[in-house]
């Protein structure tokens, strides 16, 4: 589905980003794969590109480098993030700034450089945002996480606004609760109780999220941006219960 198309995916040394540079490998494409520690992109097929995404200079760099080698950036994937999980007393203001940084200003400023550098030279692309479900129905205990999820909907929104003209698309994924290494053990435990209010009776799995992610990287979507899909397994009662689960 992605036959040598250039890809570039952001936090792809474990979880979610991980399995979407895989399947995209997969499905033919170019990857390359983004996190900060030097060394953590292994096995797959994916080139790695190490940089934080915070970092204005690295990000410039890194994009110049796929446009040295390509000319183009096909797709973006923009999953790198953080969460902080605290009652709305707990907030932390440098805990929060710190979680801004990555989820929302880092996004923007890779989109502004790939868009304007690339996508809109070339009129076309896809651009696909990892927001979460949290950003869509809010979660308790999660107020500052779910602010900066909600940032990346309104922004993905507007992007799409701006840029359709070019023929790129921008989109958003909003998952569930993910099985991924960083759902502790202790966590899951707990989570068994909510599990069977789960629609499909089942975290979903990094593949899920990957799976819907390809629908917006490929051509079937071709008429579609500015669009937030929810992948939760028919449910977001899992958003729901995280005050339950990690508070009570
Ligand atoms: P993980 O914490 O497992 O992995 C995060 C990835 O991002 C790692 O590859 C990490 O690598 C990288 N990363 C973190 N900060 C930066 C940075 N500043 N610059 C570059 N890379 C960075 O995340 P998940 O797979 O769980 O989540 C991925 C995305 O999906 C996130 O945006 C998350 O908010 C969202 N999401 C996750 C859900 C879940 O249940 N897991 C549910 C809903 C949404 P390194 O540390 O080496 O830099």
């Amino acid at each position: 589905m992605l036959n040598g198309k250039i890809c570039l995916v952001t936090g792809a040394s474990r979880g979610i980003g991980k399995a979407i540079a895989e399947r995209f490998a997969e499905e033919g494409a170019v990857v390359y794969a983004n996190a900060r520690e030097e060394g953590s992109i292994v096995g797959s097929q994916a080139v790695p590109l190490y940089f934080d995404v915070t970092d204005s200079t690295a990000v410039k760099q890194a994009v110049m480098r796929v446009k040295k080698e390509h000319g183009r950036i096909d797709v973006l994937v923009n999953n790198a993030g953080m969460v902080s999980n605290e009652l709305l007393g707990m907030i932390a203001k440098d805990r929060m700034r710190d979680m801004f940084e990555v989820n929302v200003f880092g996004l923007i400023e890779l989109t502004q450089i790939v868009a304007t550098r690339m996508m809109m030279k070339q009129k076309s692309g896809s651009i696909i945002n990892i927001s979460s479900i949290a950003g869509v129905e809010g979660s308790k205990g999660q107020a500052s996480y779910s602010a900066s999820k909600g940032a990346v909907i309104a922004f993905t929104k507007s992007a799409a606004k701006e840029l359709a003209p070019y023929q790129i698309r921008v989109n958003c994924v909003a998952p569930g609760m993910v099985d991924t290494e960083r759902l502790q053990v202790t966590i899951k435990e707990r989570y068994k109780n909510v599990m069977p209010k789960i629609g499909m009776g089942r975290l979903a799995s990094p593949a899920d999220i990957a799976g819907a992610c390809l629908y917006f990287a490929s051509g079937a979507s071709e008429y579609t941006t500015g669009q937030v899909l929810t992948v939760a397994g028919g449910n977001d009662t899992v958003s729901r219960e995280f005050y339950d689960i990690n508070f009570k």
